[in-house]
C-alpha cells in the first residue's frame, strides 16, 4: 500500500497521509484523573494565546486562570472543558517523569535509524523498493503497536477492541482498497508524463539533495491542502473524519474519507514526487520517511524526542493537531512551513485536555460507516463553514 518507484522508473503514490484531528469526549472521559499514564501529572488548567479576551461569562474561565482543583478536575469537570465552538482555552496536561524512559526516548530515534539505514542499503544494494517499503510500513506498525502498549500516554486514549472493529477498522479498510486504486492512478499517469530517470535540473542533484527538496516540496502543497481543509466548510467535511476519534492511536493514520485521500495521497503525492523532475529513488526514499513520520505521530505512547520535534513532525507535534481546542502543526513530515507561517507548536511539558472534534454532535457518529461517508456530500451541508478552531 506504500507506493515506491517502480522498475521502470516511474513513481508510485504512497501512503502520504495528513496530519488531523479534532475529536470530543465528554470532559468526565478527558479529565478522569485515573486515566493519566505514563507520567502524565495532575491535569492543571492553562489559559492559552485569546486567555485574554475570554469573559467572566465564559463557562471554565475561572478553572482556566488558576491552578484547577481535584474538586474542579472530578466533579466540575464539564466546566473547566467547554464545549463552546471557538472557545479558545486549551487545559493541558503537564507531564511528569518518563516511567519507561528507553521506549520513550528510544523509539523514535531507533525507528528513524534504522529506515535510514534500510534506504542507505536498498540504494546500494539494489534491493526491490516495493519489498523494502512493504517491509518496512509493516515493521513500523509492529514496532510502535506494541511500544504503544508497553508505554501508553493515556489509557482513555488506548485502542480498544470496540474502537478499531465498531469504529475505525472500516474506514481503514477502505482506505487499503483506496490506496492500492491511486497507486495505480498515480503510477499510470506518471509513466505516460514522467520520462524514467526525473527531468529537469533538479534530476541532477545528489539523491540526498532530491529527497530534501521532496520532502519540502510534498509538504509545502500537503500544508496548504491541510490547512484549507481545515478552513474551508467543503473539505473540513471530508478531512473531520480523520479529527472523528476521541482517541489517537497508531491504526488512526489510516482513518480518512475516501476523498480526502484523493487530494493528499494522489494530488499532493503526485505533484510533489512525479512533476518536480525527481529521481524514483529519490521519491522512494521521501516516501519511507513520510510513511514513518505518520505512523509514529499517531502512537498513543509517551514519546518525547527534544529538538527533533522542530525538524521532522512526530508524536508530541502531530497530537496537539488532533488536539480538540487547538489547531497548529499542519505539516506532514518536516514541521517547516508550521515554523514559517506560525503554526507550530511544541509544548514539551503537557499534553492536550481533550483530543478529537470541539463538538460531535455537530457531525454524524462515526460507528455509522456509510452515513459519515456520505455526508460531506448532504446538499443541506452546503454554504456551512468548516472547521471555526483552525
Ligand atoms: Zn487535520
Ligand atoms: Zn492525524
Amino acid at each position: 500500500m506504500r507506493a515506491p518507484p517502480t522498475a521502470a522508473g516511474t513513481t508510485q503514490l504512497a501512503n502520504v497521509r495528513p496530519g488531523a484531528s479534532r475529536p470530543a469526549a465528554s470532559a468526565a472521559d478527558q479529565m478522569s484523573a485515573s486515566a493519566l499514564d505514563a507520567g502524565v501529572g495532575t491535569p492543571a488548567p492553562r489559559a492559552h494565546r485569546a486567555a485574554s479576551t475570554t469573559t467572566g461569562s465564559v463557562p471554565g474561565a475561572d478553572c482556566a486562570r488558576e491552578v484547577i482543583s481535584v474538586a474542579c478536575r472530578e466533579k466540575r469537570a464539564a466546566e473547566c472543558y467547554p464545549h463552546d465552538r471557538g472557545m479558545d482555552i486549551d487545559i493541558g496536561i503537564p507531564i511528569g517523569k518518563a516511567r519507561r524512559p528507553i521506549l520513550t526516548y528510544g523509539t523514535y530515534p531507533f525507528l528513524l535509524v534504522a529506515t535510514i539505514a534500510v534506504l542507505v542499503g536498498t540504494v546500494h544494494n539494489g534491493w526491490d523498493p516495493d519489498k523494502v517499503m512493504g517491509l518496512l510500513a509493516l515493521g513500523t506498525i509492529i514496532v510502535t503497536f506494541v511500544v504503544e502498549r508497553l508505554n501508553p500516554l493515556r489509557t482513555e486514549w488506548q485502542m480498544t477492541k470496540d474502537r478499531l472493529i465498531h469504529r475505525d477498522l472500516p474506514f481503514i479498510g477502505l482506505a487499503v482498497i483506496v490506496e492500492q486504486l491511486l497507486q495505480v492512478a498515480a503510477q499510470y499517469v506518471a509513466i505516460h508524463l514522467v520520462p524514467p530517470g526525473g527531468f529537469g535540473l533538479l534530476a541532477k542533484l545528489p539523491l540526498i539533495g532530491q529527497i530534501i527538496f521532496a520532502l519540502i516540496a510534498t509538504d509545502l502543497l500537503w500544508y496548504a491542502y491541510h490547512r484549507t481543509a481545515h478552513t474551508w466548510g467543503s473539505l473540513w467535511r471530508f478531512h473531520s473524519v480523520h479529527h472523528s476519534p476521541s482517541q489517537v492511536y497508531v491504526f488512526v493514520h489510516q482513518v480518512f474519507h475516501p476523498m480526502d485521500l484523493f487530494f493528499s495521497r494522489f494530488v499532493v503525492t503526485l505533484l510533489a514526487m512525479s512533476f518536480t523532475g525527481i529521481s524514483p529513488m529519490a521519491a522512494f526514499c521521501a516516501i519511507v520517511i513520510i510513511n514513518l513520520q505518520q505512523t509514529v505521530s499517531h502512537m498513543n505512547s509517551d514519546q518525547r524526542v527534544g529538538w527533533l520535534n522542530y525538524i521532522l513532525i512526530g508524536t508530541e507535534t502531530h497530537r496537539y493537531h488532533h488536539s480538540a481546542l487547538h489547531r497548529g502543526n499542519y505539516s506532514s513530515a518536516i514541521p517547516l512551513w508550521d515554523q514559517v507561517f506560525g503554526t507550530f507548536v511544541y509544548r514539551p511539558r503537557e499534553i492536550p485536555g481533550r483530543l478529537g472534534l470541539d463538538d460531535p454532535s455537530q457531525y454524524p457518529d462515526p460507528r455509522k460507516f456509510h452515513r459519515t461517508l456520505a455526508w460531506p456530500f448532504s446538499p443541506s451541508l452546503v454554504g456551512t463553514g468548516g472547521d471555526e478552531a483552525a
